[in-house]
C-alpha cells in the first residue's frame, strides 16, 4: 500500500518524442537534465531513445556520467561546467561539452589530452540571453583559439549552438534577433574555417513553433515530458507525471475552525477536513497555501491553509472523505483533475518548476 506517490508514464515521454521528432528533419536531443526534470534522468532518457531520440542533454557532468554509467551509449551534451571539473572523465566516457570562453576551452584542451583523446566541443554563442555562452565580442577569438586547437588534433568542434529568451512568447521579436546574431555567429564560424556538424538552438517551444530555427538539431525539454512551453497551448503533448497521495485523516470541525499554522483559514460551516500526507519537503510549493487545486473524490477542491512540511488540509464540506482515498495533485487534466499548469498558475510559477521539485523528494517513483 503506497500513501503517496509521483507516477511517470513512460509512454507518454514515448509519444511526446515521437509527435516532437516527427515534426523536424533536425535530429533531437531530449533535455534530461535537473533527474529529467523530476520525471527520473535515466527512465526519461531511455524512453526518449526508445521513441527515436538521437541526442541527451543534461547540465552537470555527474549527470553525464550518471548516464554512461546506467549503459546509455546515445551521444550526450554537458553544458554547464565550472573550472577544475575532471572534464577527462566526460571525454572518456564519450560526452559532448559545452564551451563558452577560453578558459574552458584550455581546461578541454587539458582534458583531451589526459583523456588521451579529442574532447568533443559545442561552442556556444550568447546571442541575448546573457546565461552561458561567449559574447558576439569574444566569439572571434574562442573560435581563433578553437580552430588551432582542432587543427593541433586536441578538440573537435561539433557544434555551435545557443539558447532562447522569449520562445515561449511566440511573435516576440527579440526570437528574431537572436536568429539572426546566430546566423552571424555561423558566418564568423565558416570564416574561422571551423565546420562544425550540428548548429542548434530550438527549445521546445522553438521546436513546436518555429521550424526555421531548427538547424541540425532541436533540444527540447519540457515538452519532453508532456507540458507546454506556452501558456494556452496543448500541442496534443501528454503530461507525464501524477502527483498524488492517500488522505492520512478525517475529522468533522466546527464553523469558525481554524486550519495549518497561522490559521489563514477558516471554515466557513461545519466541515469535514481531509489531511494529505505531502508537503514542501515533498515538493508541493507553500505558495500554494489556499490556492492549490486538488482533486479527491472526484471533485477538485482547493488546499484549506498553509502548506506545511509534510502535509496540508482539505476543506471538503459536507463530502463523505475517508482516510485512504486518493487527493490527485495534478496528472494529465484528462479527468477533469488539476494539471502542473494548474498548480503553475495557482503557485505563481512555471510547469516546469512543478515537476522539477518532485524529483528526488523522499514521494516514491512509480513508473507505468
Ligand atoms: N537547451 C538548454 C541550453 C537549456 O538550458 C534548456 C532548458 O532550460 C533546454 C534546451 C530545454 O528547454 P525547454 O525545457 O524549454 O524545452
Amino acid at each position: 500500500m503506497w500513501q503517496a506517490e509521483v507516477r511517470v508514464d513512460l509512454d507518454a515521454i514515448r509519444d511526446n518524442v515521437a509527435r516532437l521528432r516527427s515534426g523536424t528533419s533536425a535530429e533531437l536531443m531530449a533535455v534530461v537534465k535537473a533527474d529529467g526534470y523530476g520525471h527520473g534522468m535515466v527512465p526519461a532518457a531511455r524512453a526518449a531513445l526508445d521513441a527515436g531520440a538521437d541526442w541527451l542533454g543534461v547540465c552537470t557532468l555527474d549527470e553525464a556520467l550518471g548516464l554512461r554509467r546506467a549503459g546509455i551509449t546515445a551521444p550526450v551534451l554537458a553544458w554547464l561546467l565550472s573550472p577544475g571539473l575532471p572534464l577527462h572523465e566526460g571525454v572518456t566516457a564519450g560526452v559532448d561539452l559545452g564551451a563558452a570562453s577560453l578558459s574552458q576551452l584550455d581546461e578541454m584542451i587539458e582534458a583531451s589530452r589526459l583523456a588521451g583523446r579529442p574532447a568533443r566541443l559545442h561552442l556556444k554563442i550568447d546571442t541575448g540571453l546573457s546565461r552561458g555562452g561567449a559574447t558576439v565580442a569574444d566569439w572571434p577569438t574562442l573560435l581563433e583559439a578553437a580552430a588551432k586547437a582542432q587543427a593541433d588534433g586536441l578538440v573537435e568542434v561539433v557544434g555551435v549552438w545557443s539558447h532562447f529568451v522569449y520562445a515561449d512568447l511566440p511573435g516576440h521579436p527579440t526570437t528574431d534577433r537572436q536568429l539572426a546574431v546566430f546566423h552571424e555567429g555561423l558566418a564568423m564560424v565558416e570564416r574561422a574555417g571551423l565546420r562544425p556538424r550540428y548548429r542548434h538552438l530550438a527549445n521546445s517551444a522553438a521546436t513546436l513553433t518555429r521550424p526555421d530555427t531548427h538547424f541540425d538539431l532541436v533540444r527540447p525539454g519540457i515538452a519532453t515530458y508532456g507540458l507546454s512551453p506556452i501558456a494556452g497551448e496543448r500541442f496534443g503533448l501528454r503530461p507525464a507525471m501524477t502527483a498524488r497521495a492517500r488522505v492520512m485523516l478525517t475529522k468533522r470541525v466546527p464553523e469558525g475552525t481554524g486550519v495549518s499554522y497561522g490559521h489563514t483559514y477558516l471554515t466557513e460551516r461545519e466541515a469535514n477536513l481531509a489531511v494529505v500526507p505531502l508537503g514542501y519537503a515533498d515538493g508541493v510549493p507553500r505558495h500554494a497555501s489556499n490556492v492549490g487545486p486538488v482533486q479527491l473524490g472526484g471533485v477538485r477542491r482547493t488546499i484549506s491553509g498553509r502548506v506545511c512540511m509534510d502535509q496540508f488540509v482539505l476543506d471538503c464540506g459536507d463530502d463523505p472523505v475517508a482516510a485512504g482515498d486518493v487527493a490527485t495533485l495534478f496528472g494529465d487534466g484528462a479527468d477533469g483533475g488539476p494539471t502542473a499548469d494548474d498548480w503553475a498558475e495557482a503557485a505563481g510559477t512555471i510547469n516546469y518548476e512543478i515537476v522539477t521539485r518532485f524529483g528526488g523528494s523522499r514521494v516514491p517513483r512509480v513508473y507505468d
